[in-house]
């Protein structure tokens, strides 16, 4: 499966791209978010969930490790896996009930959770790039194959 390289110039730009993928998505599919703190990860997180219409904050849900938001056309679970001491925690969470399959779950540092997340359709990984972020996309799967073909051919 081929990888995209995107860039986001600015916030504002990061925002558009994260409507832009929500759209695509159509509210399904399990989407991780790599790099360091401060990356743009909860940025584009918020672009995602302002893109199924929530109007209100999105904000890495650091201590209670994962935030749903239950919208008109999508339940998100907006995971941040930065405090999780121990993947079997997650078991505690019940994840398997977010992992459903008419659910979006984006999730920030998933590396936390190796062994008890399910696989992820997407792998973005923001880095740094002049004033902005590049985004690189690594699609798993058919249909997130099909979102990267959708984003890079809109550029
Ligand atoms: P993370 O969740 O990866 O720790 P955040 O999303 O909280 O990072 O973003 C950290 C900072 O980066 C914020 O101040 C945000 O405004 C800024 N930022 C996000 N995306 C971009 C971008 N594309 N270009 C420039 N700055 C950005
Ligand atoms: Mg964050």
């Amino acid at each position: 499966m081929s990888a995209v390289t995107l860039y986001a110039a600015d916030e504002e730009a990061m925002l558009v791209l994260g409507a832009r993928l929500a759209a695509l998505t159509e509210g399904r599919g399990i989407i991780c978010l790599h790099g360091d703190l401060g990356a743009g990860k909860t940025t584009l997180s918020r672009g995602i969930v302002r893109g199924f219409g929530h109007q209100g904050a999105v904000k890495s849900p650091t201590f209670t490790l994962v935030e749903p938001y239950e919208l008109d056309d999508a339940r998100i679970f907006h995971f941040d896996l930065y405090r999780l001491a121990d993947p079997e925690e997650l078991e505690f969470l019940g994840i398997r009930d977010y992992f459903a399959a008419d659910a979006l779950c984006l999730i920030e540092w998933p590396q936390r959770g190796a062994g008890v997340l399910p696989k992820a359709d997407l792998d973005i990984t923001i880095s740094p790039h002049e004033a902005g972020r590049a985004l690189l996309l690594q699609p798993h799967s058919a249909r997130a194959e099909a979102w990267c073909a959708a984003l890079s051919a809109a550029l």
